[in-house]
């Protein structure tokens, strides 16, 4: 079966463009061609056609395989372009070679021209096909990006002023319980039938007054969960001032704010080797004030608490692990802990389920992550990795 394929062939001679035609013939390929030999035909065919291949001489009275060369390359085409010469030396060849043609053939082992087309056809195909899929994998980051701020921008807002109505809700609801005091002692001191009277105070000592607290209740949790999105949305706002952070230091000063539980929680705390890596100081603070409070939050009460901090380097990133001997967490667990407010004690302390949330993105937003290696009962180690930068 042959092979239609476009050739522009840059030669000045008709028979060498004869012999390359027949040699691409003679190996399956049904080529349509054209020959060029100045600048003016040259530009005129690629203006006018979409080639597949070209063809060219090195040298000609009138152009030269360079200037060819380099209006493919300004035209920004992606074409195998193979020189085909009677007798290219060795330093021409390479020279040519490093000017961005492919591949030489010389015309009298035109035999080779046939494979050496096949293969960088197929080359070319390759590289077109990889510069398709990186074209569509940018246009989806842009849009996952796009998709991302809208979201946040979302997120903000209607965090933001959902607390309005929120507040509104609950300061009527104090004025009820106020008013509700009012009418029970106007009924105290009214002349009101006994029988009624007995209804009346019921119904607002019981129904009334439970309603209100069931209002009250859930406006408080709705607040606590719109305070979590907002903050979880400005994070995703701030600005990142990325420094070079010593570690020992951070981690000493984020240890000396939890002097007190440690001390009341009579847990001993140990600190490595700390490599220095690269962040945003006050995020990266967070990160580690999040996960040292979690491990002290989430000791055994039967056993004495040890908490160790410690990193290293591991290939182009810093890795830090955070471990405890506390209660654990059980491995169907461990990626439902960075979801926002879920909590898998909650009996055991008081949190919001925001914690690990804030400092998973925070290191996403880092080019670092995290991950956890716990079972319950035997403590827990949290990773994080950051990457090195070179400065
Ligand atoms: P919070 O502590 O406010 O509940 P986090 O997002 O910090 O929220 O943590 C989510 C859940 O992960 C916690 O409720 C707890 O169940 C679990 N957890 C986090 N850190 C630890 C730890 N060091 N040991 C055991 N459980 C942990």
């Amino acid at each position: 079966m042959s092979v239609p394929i476009r050739v522009l062939i840059v030669e000045d001679s008709e028979d060498d463009t004869l012999l390359m035609l027949l040699e691409l013939r003679r190996n399956s390929y049904e080529p349509t061609s054209e020959r060029v030999d100045s600048a003016e035909a040259m530009s005129a065919a690629l203006n006018r056609e979409t080639w597949d291949l070209i063809l060219s001489d090195y040298a000609m009275p009138h152009f030269s395989m360079s200037t060819a060369l380099t209006m493919v390359q300004e035209k920004g085409l992606d074409l195998p372009f193979i020189v085909v010469s009677g007798a290219i030396g060795e330093e021409a060849a390479v020279a040519a070679m490093r000017a961005g043609a492919h591949d030489y053939v010389m015309k009298g082992n035109i035999t080779r021209l046939a494979p050496v087309v096949e293969r960088e056809l197929r080359e070319a195909e390759m590289r077109r096909e990889r510069k398709r899929v990186e074209e569509e994998r940018e246009r989806l980051l842009h849009e996952l990006e796009d998709r991302s701020k809208e979201l946040s921008q979302l997120l903000f807002i209607s965090s933001h002023d959902l607390q309005e109505p929120l507040v509104n809700i609950q300061g009527f609801t104090r004025e009820m319980e106020l008013s509700l005091q009012e009418v029970h002692s106007l009924l105290e001191s009214g002349d009101i039938p006994p029988a009624v009277k007995e209804k009346l105070v019921a119904t607002i000592d019981k129904d009334i007054t439970d309603s209100l607290n069931y209002i009250l209740a859930g406006t408080i949790k709705i607040d606590t969960l719109l305070k979590g999105l907002l903050k979880v949305s400005r994070l995703g706002r701030a600005t990142l001032t990325i420094e070079k952070l010593n570690m020992k230091d951070l981690i000493a000063k984020v240890v000396e704010s939890f002097e007190f539980q440690i001390r009341k929680a009579g847990a001993k705390l140990e600190v490595g080797r700390l490599p220095p890596c690269w962040g945003d100081r006050v995020q990266i603070n967070q990160v580690f004030s999040n996960l040292i409070g979690n491990a002290l939050k989430y000791l055994d009460p039967e056993l004495p608490g040890i908490i160790s901090i410690s990193g290293r380097k591991e290939d182009n990133k810093v890795v830090y692990t955070v471990e405890d001997n506390g209660i654990g967490i059980a491995p169907e667990h461990h990626d439902t802990v960075f979801q926002i407010f879920q909590r898998v004690h909650p009996k055991d302390s008081s949190g919001e389920g925001l914690g690990l949330t804030i400092v998973r993105h925070i290191l996403e937003r880092h080019g670092g992550n995290i991950w956890l290696e716990s079972e319950p009962g035997k403590g827990s180690r949290f990773h994080v990795a950051l990457p090195i930068r070179n400065w």
